[in-house]
């Protein structure tokens, strides 16, 4: 299966450093929607790899994370295509799990889930912490430059990170 694992704040939507905490902030960058569905409709397996320590520290609750996943859902799918697993870390930095990026808990929870191996499955992500992910399974980092990507893009970066203006231009590269 061709499988995409995308991170959700600062690739999908607009990321803000006091938290999406409401459906009201949780708003698509442009051509994010569309790139998803492009992807879907081209036969990508297209999953979400997301930290959400807004939960543990109490910004906002499970129904409203749910809420956001679900208006994700409906708009991708109202322009025909379909979001994959959503797998998101509800812990906060101090809690030592290890699903929290740059920790790879999460990619390996969506490999489990569709029974794939991760080398080489390109993680596309706006901050560090989704590259340290990317490299510790053999991920092939992306980088975007939406959200905290230009800050990203001021620091040292892993070998072989591939870095592209936004989603919609990762889709375009990915579908021809
Ligand atoms: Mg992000
Ligand atoms: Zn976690």
């Amino acid at each position: 299966m061709k499988l995409l694992i995308l991170d959700r704040d600062g690739v999908i939507n607009y990321d803000s450093d006091a938290y999406i905490k409401t459906l009201e902030e949780w708003i698509p960058i442009p051509g994010a929607i569309e790139a998803i569905a492009r992807l879907s409709k081209a036969g990508w397996t297209v999953a979400v790899a997301t930290n959400q320590s807004g939960l543990a520290r109490g910004y906002y609750d499970q129904a409203m994370l749910d809420a956001m996943h679900a208006r994700l859902r409906q708009l991708v799918a109202e322009q025909g295509g379909e979001v994959g697993l959503i797998a998101h870390c509800p812990h906060g930095p101090d809690d030592g799990c290890d699903c929290r990026k740059p920790k790879a808990g999460l990619l390996k929870r969506i490999a489990a889930h569709y029974g794939v191996e991760l080398a080489g499955v390109w993680f596309v992500g706006d901050s560090s912490g989704d590259l340290d992910a990317a490299r510790a399974v053999d991920c092939q980092p992306v980088l975007v430059k939406t959200g905290k990507g230009q800050r990203t893009l001021a620091k040292p970066l892993p070998a072989g990170t591939l870095v592209f203006d936004d989603l919609a231009a990762v889709a375009a590269r990915l579908v021809h």
